[in-house]
């Protein structure tokens, strides 16, 4: 790669992409279109598809001196791709947005004035989002929760138009979480974080790569990632049902001395017996959810892998 200066860009543009053949020459001709004039390059990070995008992907790069193709070894999700790009991307401005075009690229240069003016994190909230009704109301709850759990308010954590200054993107990609959120992390991370509010389409190809258990996964990784909230509702829980337990069998006693011995109510107290299995159920869940972060973090192995990293139609710099 010519290290000549005036190559160098300005603006890093990074995209995961995991399986999205569809969208992938639209989405580049219309960043191009929108960051004309502009020095910036184009960091596609493919997500160990296993569609035609790898392939679209290098012939991209082959075709267009600005686009840097990252390949993954596999699969490792949305976040790692995003981070993966991060390690390589070489612009003072960082913006970052999906491959299906329901972040409309049009919104860049809104991203780009606020990080211009200074702000060092640029979120966005999705105003008429469309998405699916039940998704919607399940991510004001996770958002509801994690701006109270984190203490940090932000009102779309899923929307990732985001921008960020290099300094912040470096810093996030150093910290190498295993299983990071990265709107909620730049975030606690920002010094001057600002909001703006971005159109949001529907998926026009494809489909959305997020399960339902998968959303769930993410949900979970979001809040206990960030703070020690859930663990301690549940110690709250149990100490509630413990007191209610205790006044439970003070009732009891009483009622045997007053009524005398009787074996109706067995199957209530089955009832009760099973909401509290259910209660502990989840407390095992949430603890063993902590453990399993710490699990991960302990054993030190590498978040993501990069096979190799191409632009101009050759490999540039590899793992
Ligand atoms: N993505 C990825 N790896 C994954 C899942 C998703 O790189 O394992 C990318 C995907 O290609 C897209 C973005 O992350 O560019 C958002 O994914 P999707 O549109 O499926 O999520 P949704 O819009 O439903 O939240
Ligand atoms: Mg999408």
């Amino acid at each position: 790669m010519s290290a000549a200066s005036d190559t160098t860009p300005e603006i890093s543009v990074v995209v995961p992409v995991f399986n999205e053949e569809a969208s992938l020459a639209e989405l580049r001709e219309r960043i191009g279109k929108v960051l004309e004039g502009e020095r910036y390059e184009l960091v596609l990070v493919d997500d160990g598809s296993s569609d035609r995008s790898l392939e679209i992907l290098r012939q991209l790069a082959a075709e267009h001196p600005e686009v840097v193709v990252v390949e993954l070894a596999r699969n490792y999700g949305q976040h790692q791709a995003v981070l993966a790009g991060f390690t390589q991307v070489r612009g003072r401005y960082v913006v970052t947005l999906d491959a299906d075009l329901q972040n409309p690229p049009e919104e860049i240069p809104r991203i780009l004035t606020e990080l211009r003016a200074g702000h060092d994190a640029v979120g966005s909230v999705r105003v008429r989002r469309n998405d699916p009704w039940l998704r919607k109301q399940l991510s004001a709850l996770v958002n509801r929760v994690t701006t109270a759990s984190i203490g940090v308010g932000m009102s779309d954590y899923g929307c990732m138009l985001r921008g960020y200054s290099a300094e912040l993107a470096a810093e996030i990609a150093l910290l190498a979480e295993h299983s990071p959120f990265l709107p909620a992390l730049a975030t606690t991370l920002a010094r001057n974080a600002t909001e703006i509010e971005v159109a949001h389409l529907e998926r026009e190809e494809g489909h959305s790569k997020y399960s339902p258990l998968r959303l769930m996964r993410l949900a979970a990784d979001l809040m206990t990632g960030f703070s020690l909230l859930p663990i301690q509702l549940v110690s709250l829980t149990g100490i509630a049902i413990a007191l209610l337990g205790v006044g439970f069998a003070a009732f009891l006693l009483v009622r045997r001395v007053v009524v005398g011995p009787e074996v109706e109510g067995v199957f209530t107290l089955f009832a009760i017996l099973f909401a509290f299995i259910g209660v502990l159920m989840l407390g095992v869940g949430v603890v063993g959810e902590y453990v399993a972060r710490i699990y991960a973090e302990v054993r030190r192995r590498p978040n993501f892998r990069i096979r190799e990293v191409r632009s101009r139609g050759r490999p540039t710099r590899d793992a």
